[in-house]
């Protein structure tokens, strides 16, 4: 059976109006409360436009720039409206800060950048709020079910505090939608495929369908699920062709596409179709890796799910956590040996935020030097986002995002997964 090829109609599916809606009705009901009119702009204004970052002086402690290496001592960093105005030694910065903006002292502590969590499922606000507290500031969606990260990015955007700066991926491209065939109405049609979401028709609804609601990203599979024990993450369920058809239809929305893969062959069909980022990867081989550095494909290890693997309760997951975390190190090495560009991501979900600290530590233990895999949750992450010039430095004109920690990261990198203090924006928020 195949999908009915009409395209779905642009008006029913842009959602960008919801919140001009929302601010408009606002408006109105402030007119009807018998407010000014000039007081009903101001309020549908504030209610359609980004919220203002805080203002905020972080001084003392050392600055660690992940870009350069380099190392501040008695550092300040001063964040005007959420963001980086100067960053420096007190010494040239002067000590003079503005009257009435609070200041974090961080006295005896390193400051660095928030770090970038380059997969991650946040399905709730309490989840989205989570990840800032473990020191995620910014973070790419691997999907949800039902575009809860198209809205996260929304809550990030009117209240920074609450979410890192992401990038949606909306729902999965994947051949068995379960329950998300009910996350849009235009995916309705794909409930009549016997053989699920695999026809090129099929697979550009779902593309189209998420640009549609806002994706910044597509993010599909080549293999299946590590994380379930009835299925083998080496059986392959789209082939070089089908993934092929995800990529074009997400580069005519110019946008790139992140893949679930696991098999050699696997991540190689996904590769050579020009996916933007390899997510897992544990059996990549070196002719894929040779590929990926020409192309310039990113590396998301996701080291920290399949060292959980290794723990679960379940004994074929416990077994495939073991057997594939020591030959994922490997991958991710060669990888950095290469001159693979390789990202952060704790692919956290359901419930459970992992801090993306424990990911920068597993690039570590796998054969990193500490500043190459801090700058796989820095500069490197940021680069992979489009965030590069906002988040992954603290230096005038980026974001003011910052996690201060109590020791040297750079001698034991197990500081950043217990950060002391996280900037949200020019926001502190208290770490977890
Ligand atoms: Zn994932």
């Amino acid at each position: 059976m195949c999908v009915d090829n009409t395209p779905p109609p642009p008006g029913r599916l842009t959602r960008r109006g919801v919140l001009a809606g929302a601010a408009a009705l606002a408006g109105t009901s402030a007119v009807l409360a018998g407010a000014a009119p000039e007081a009903s702009a101001t309020s549908a204004a504030s209610l359609g436009s980004p919220g203002r970052g805080g203002d905020l002086v972080v001084e003392g402690g050392r600055l660690l720039d992940p870009l350069t290496g380099e190392v501040t001592e008695d550092a300040v960093v001063v964040i005007v409206g959420g963001v980086v105005r100067a960053a420096g030694p007190r010494s040239r910065l002067g000590t003079r800060t503005p009257s009435g903006v609070p200041v974090l002292r961080a006295h005896g502590q390193w400051i660095l950048p928030g770090l970038v969590d380059a997969h991650i499922h946040l399905n709730t606000a309490a989840e989205a709020r989570d990840a800032v507290l473990k020191g995620a500031t910014s973070a790419r969606s691997g999907s949800t079910n039902f575009y809860q990260d198209v809205a996260v990015r929304e809550l990030a955007r009117q209240a920074p505090e609450r979410a890192p700066r992401l990038r949606a991926a909306g729902i999965f491209v994947t051949p068995d939608l379960g329950d998300t065939i009910l996350a849009d109405p235009d995916l309705a049609p794909l409930a009549r495929l016997r053989e699920g979401v695999r026809s090129a028709e099929a697979l550009r609804r779902v593309v189209a369908v998420n640009l549609a609601r806002g994706a910044d990203t597509i993010k599909t599979r080549v293999n299946e699920r590590a994380g379930l024990p009835e299925q083998d993450p080496l059986v392959q369920v789209y082939d070089h062709e089908q993934l092929s058809t995800i990529v074009a239809a997400a580069r005519r929305g110019g946008k790139g596409v992140l893949c679930h893969s696991y098999s050699e062959k696997g991540c190689h069909d996904a590769v050579t179709a020009g996916i933007r980022s390899l997510e897992h990867g544990a059996f990549v081989g070196e002719r894929t890796l040779r590929e990926m550095r020409r192309r310039g494909t990113y590396f998301t290890p996701t080291l920290t799910a399949i060292a959980g693997l290794a723990e679960s309760s379940d004994p074929v997951l416990a077994e495939r956590g073991r057997t594939y975390l020591p030959v994922l190190k490997r991958a991710v090495l060669a990888a950095h040996e290469l001159g693979v560009p390789l990202a952060a991501g704790t692919d956290s979900s359901g419930g459970t935020v992992d801090p993306i600290g424990r990911e920068v530590e597993l690039m570590h233990a796998a054969g990193l030097p500490a500043l190459d895999a801090i700058r796989t949750a820095t500069t490197g992450a940021a680069k992979l986002l489009g965030f590069d010039g906002t988040a992954g430095r603290l230096a005038r004109g980026f974001a003011g995002d910052v996690l201060v920690v109590d020791g040297d990261p750079l001698a034991d990198l197990g500081v950043l997964s217990r950060p002391a203090r996280v900037v949200r924006a020019g926001f502190s928020v208290p770490a977890a």
